[in-house]
């Protein structure tokens, strides 16, 4: 089985936190948090169009200057996603340089603010010296969960609950709606090709074509081009395996009561990999507690009652510098019961 993202911690455990998500076979990413980022490269950065803010302390925001770097000048919309506030921070951002030179840009960053009953939306654009506009707001859907819906992709739906951190600070979950698997051996015994109409019968499948949806793909041997008609449900049925999607989960910056804790199991239920911050030791519980923050046993046992298959443990507080062992073993411990 070959997972459809691959997601890795950004820096290291001690440095600013985030996450990348590679999305394979399709030149996307998605960001986790907007920390120090620059190890990521420009090609990383700029593939990365959507990007999820927990809160806008600096170590969950300095980086959005090298994303706008590398994405000023190519024509993109970079789309931003987050707590209250996070227009004003990005409009900060932008008034904080001279844009004189930019009318030929084609840039558009979109940023989408999340409060209890609305959604806030804006656009700057390059074109307009990142002027304000298109301002509006959308009822949020009700729920009853504490979860709710920040971008429902084809592919896949990213959730995120409100953390108390003294300020709203947003945790997020990336869940894949099912999994693709090709069948190489199969495809190759029936003389097909693997290639770019494999991508577009897995769009299919995902817009919700229904299985006798006919389509006609050109396959090239020995440059000669044969035209196969093709019934989707019939290569479902013949060359793909169906499974249940990846789901990564991502908590940073939040205390530890009891209804930070309800929210974040809720949200990383039966997770692949849960990204979550440890910056304390439990022995510093009340300091952690002090600072809105967590401890490594808190982060094992949120995870170990949402049943998470992997933890990871990050974000680690400096005073414990020398110390990332303990920290992650404290996790795990909580984790494993042990
Ligand atoms: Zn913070
Ligand atoms: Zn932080």
């Amino acid at each position: 089985m070959n997972p459809s993202f691959s997601s890795y911690l950004i820096n290291d455990v001690f440095d600013d936190p985030g996450v990348y998500v590679d999305i394979r076979w399709s030149k996307r990413a998605l960001l986790f948090d907007l920390g120090h980022n620059d190890g990521l490269g420009p090609t990383r950065l700029l593939r990365a169009g959507e990007i999820f803010v927990s809160h806008t302390h600096m170590d969950h925001f300095i980086g959005f200057d090298a994303v706008l770097r590398v994405a000023l000048g190519r024509g993109k919309t970079l789309k931003l996603f987050g707590p209250p506030g996070l227009i004003e921070n990005v409009y900060g951002k932008l008034r904080g340089y001279t844009w004189n030179l930019v009318d030929g840009y084609p840039l558009t960053i979109e940023v989408r603010e999340f409060h209890e009953s609305e959604m806030h939306q804006i656009k700057f654009r390059a074109s307009d010296g990142f002027q304000p506009s298109e301002q509006a707001a959308f009822p949020a859907s009700p729920t009853s969960s504490p979860l709710f819906t920040v971008l429902e992709d084809p592919m896949f739906t990213v959730k995120a609950v409100t953390l108390n951190h003294r300020i709203p600070s947003f945790a997020y979950s990336l869940e894949e709606h099912f999994h693709i698997n090709v069948n190489k051996q199969k495809l190759h015994e029936a003389g097909l090709r693997v290639g770019v109409w494999l991508n577009n019968v897995k769009q299919y499948i995902r817009q919700g074509k229904p299985d006798d949806f006919r389509f006609t793909v050109a396959l090239y041997d020995e440059h000669r081009r044969e035209d196969h008609e093709f019934v989707l449900g019939e290569v479902k049925e013949r060359f793909l395996t169906i499974s249940r999607g990846q789901k990564i989960a991502y908590a940073v910056d939040a205390r530890y009561d009891e209804e930070n804790e309800a929210k974040v199991v809720a949200l990383a239920q039966g997770a692949d990999i849960f990204y979550c911050e440890s910056p304390y030791l439990d022995c510093d519980a009340e300091k952690a507690r002090d600072r809105y923050h967590l401890t490594a046993r808190q982060a094992g046992l949120m995870a170990r009652k949402a049943q998470v298959r992997d933890l990871v443990v990050f974000h680690f507080s400096p005073r414990y510098t020398g110390q990332g062992e303990a920290l992650e073993r404290e996790a795990m411990e909580a984790f494993q019961g042990e």
